[in-house]
């Protein structure tokens, strides 16, 4: 994706008022993040770690969703990230709906790498503590990640 800047980022939230908006800590090393190799720009609120945030490109359009670590689970657990298939440390993270539905309290739950780094593990670019068998290709990781990405965006964005 392209490098993002702090504006770019602040305005693309879907799910955030505007207070909460200009409330959030960006990560620290934004401009040193690894851009080309990202699908998504993915952090964990440096002051509030219960708060994890995702921006990606959908629709031609930037989108940014604040999500939460879910309160029945107790930290991250082995299991399959719903992104990028990866099994490893995998967190349960919830996101209000868009607009009116999430106002309602809908939200859309699912399971995400807790390092929120699933672009680079589809293209095998970081070290995983867990031997994977490598049966599909980067690419193809990388493109079911993508379609993956898409379709959770998409729930966030539909009314419910
Ligand atoms: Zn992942």
């Amino acid at each position: 994706m392209k490098p993002l800047t702090e504006t770019d980022v602040r305005a693309s939230f879907v799910n955030l008022t505007k207070g909460a908006t200009k409330r959030l800590n960006l990560p620290a090393d934004l401009a040193e993040r690894p851009w080309e190799d990202l699908d998504y720009l993915g952090w964990q609120d440096p002051k509030a770690p219960q708060n994890h945030y995702l921006v990606t490109e959908h629709d031609g359009r930037l989108c940014g969703i604040a999500l939460r670590a879910s309160r029945e689970s107790r930290g991250p657990r082995k299991t399959m990230c719903a992104l990028c298939a990866t099994v490893g440390d995998v967190a349960l993270l919830v996101a209000s709906r868009a607009g009116r539905s999430g106002q309602d309290g809908n939200s859309v739950g699912t399971y995400i790498c807790a390092d929120l780094d699933c672009s680079l593990k589809a293209r095998n670019k970081r070290k995983l503590d867990t031997p994977v068998i490598h049966e599909t290709l980067s690419a193809e990781q990388v493109d079911r990640l993508l379609g993956n990405l898409d379709s959770f965006v998409a729930r966030v964005l539909r009314p419910a």
